[in-house]
């Protein structure tokens, strides 16, 4: 999960880096207040989860309260590669004498972690990667052996920073391990005319897989842009990712999932969600899914493809039973089981007899009869 750059600097803050003063606000009002107590003078900037905000207008100067609020209209509702600002963040202004890059990022196909650092930070960093390699120093960090003293000052060296950045490694280095992060970006990282060595920018991508070690941190977990049924499904367990077609989707196994979806686009129609219900999916797992999937407005039809192996197509199809209880079925559903009680569970679905339901022996037949379905809905 990335974090927006008002919580990765709090991150930062929190493990000893120095960031100027902030204030968060989602309308002008708030942003000419904020900026008075920030002392008047102060930076204007989007908040959204992608970088070149500064390219794109999305960071403005503002020279007192009234200037801030105009720059807050103005990137408010404002759209960074198709990201909507909803919030704007205003930091105190900084006098720059020079901009560093430094980063930890997970380097997979090494299978360690790569700090990558420049002492040519700023927004121009990729065109300097691009174009002079050399002046951006990598160097792989053992995460078992961290960033020490020692190595702080070789990667400082080998990027050419001034020795003060140093501690600044070591430090970031900290929020990657002890906050569970994929990766943590500091750019520009700056010293000022008066010599004081500050994070301007920040990036940070948290492990997903961590989550429950963050629960004390309830915020991260809620991201109120975030599309609500997403939300829904995550907080029942369910692997769930909205699409924009008609027909919603429901199997066991991610393999089987992504093969329906191309089956289905097969067909010409287009998934509406990716669901998978998981192995060993319980009754109630099946009836939250297809629960979620019919409160997509988009949804015309729905295929259950479901290949029963530690999950018994019986409970699959008890599932659907249960969930016609709590929820109108007033969409067409085209089940497929095949594997493990298939009889038993097609038995099931054949007696409660729902005139919306039909069943499909293969995923071919099944997925032609969903895209039918949707195209005539
Ligand atoms: P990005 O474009 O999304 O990476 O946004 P940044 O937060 O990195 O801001 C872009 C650029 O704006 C930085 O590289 C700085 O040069 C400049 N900038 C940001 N904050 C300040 C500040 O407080 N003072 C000054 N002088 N420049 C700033
Ligand atoms: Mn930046």
């Amino acid at each position: 999960m990335d974090l927006y750059e008002h919580q990765a600097r709090q991150l930062f803050a929190e493990h000893g880096i120095a960031v100027p003063r902030a204030e968060v606000v989602d309308n002008a009002n708030a942003a000419q207040q904020a900026a008075r107590r920030l002392g008047g003078r102060v930076v204007v900037k989007a908040q959204v989860k992608t970088g070149g905000r500064g390219k794109a207008g999305g960071v403005k100067p503002a020279a007192d309260p009234a200037a801030a609020a105009l720059a807050a209209r103005g990137i408010l509702g404002m759209d960074i590669k198709g990201h909507t600002v909803r919030t704007v963040m205003l930091a105190e202004p900084v006098d720059i004498e020079a901009e560093f890059y430094v980063s930890y990022v997970l380097d997979r196909a090494a299978g360690t972690f790569l700090a990558i650092a420049s002492a040519e930070g700023g927004m121009e960093i990729e065109e300097v990667a691009a174009t002079r390699p050399d002046a951006v120093a990598r160097i792989p960090v053992d995460p078992a052996e961290g960033v020490t003293e020692g190595k702080a000052r070789q990667i400082a060296e080998a990027a050419r920073l001034p020795l003060e950045a140093a501690p600044v490694l070591s430090l970031l280095w900290q929020v990657l391990s002890r906050e569970d992060a994929l990766l943590v970006e500091v750019n520009p990282l700056v010293r000022t005319t008066t010599g004081q060595i500050l994070a301007l920018d920040g990036k940070v991508s948290l492990d997903d897989n961590a989550g429950f070690r963050r629960s004390r941190r309830g915020a991260d977990t809620d991201d109120p842009h975030g599309d609500p049924l997403e939300a829904e499904a995550a907080a029942k367990g369910l692997n769930y990712v909205k699409l924009d077609g008609e027909v919603g989707i429901i199997g066991n196994g991610a393999g089987l999932v992504m093969s329906t979806l191309d089956v289905v686009a097969g067909c010409g129609a287009r998934p509406a969600n990716f669901l998978d219900i998981g192995g060993g999916a319980s009754a109630r797992v099946m009836a939250d899914g297809l629960s979620v999937i019919l409160s997509d407005p988009g949804v015309k039809s729905v295929l259950v493809n479901v290949f029963g192996g530690i999950t018994a197509c019986d409970a699959v199809a008890d599932g659907i039973v249960q969930a016609l209880e709590t929820v109108r079925l007033a969409k067409p559903l085209v089940v497929r089981l095949d594997g493990n009680n298939a009889p038993r569970g097609r038995a099931i679905l054949d007696a409660r007899a729902h005139p919306l339901i039909q069943q499909a022996t293969t995923m071919d037949d099944a997925a032609r009869r969903a895209a039918r379905l949707a195209d005539a809905a």
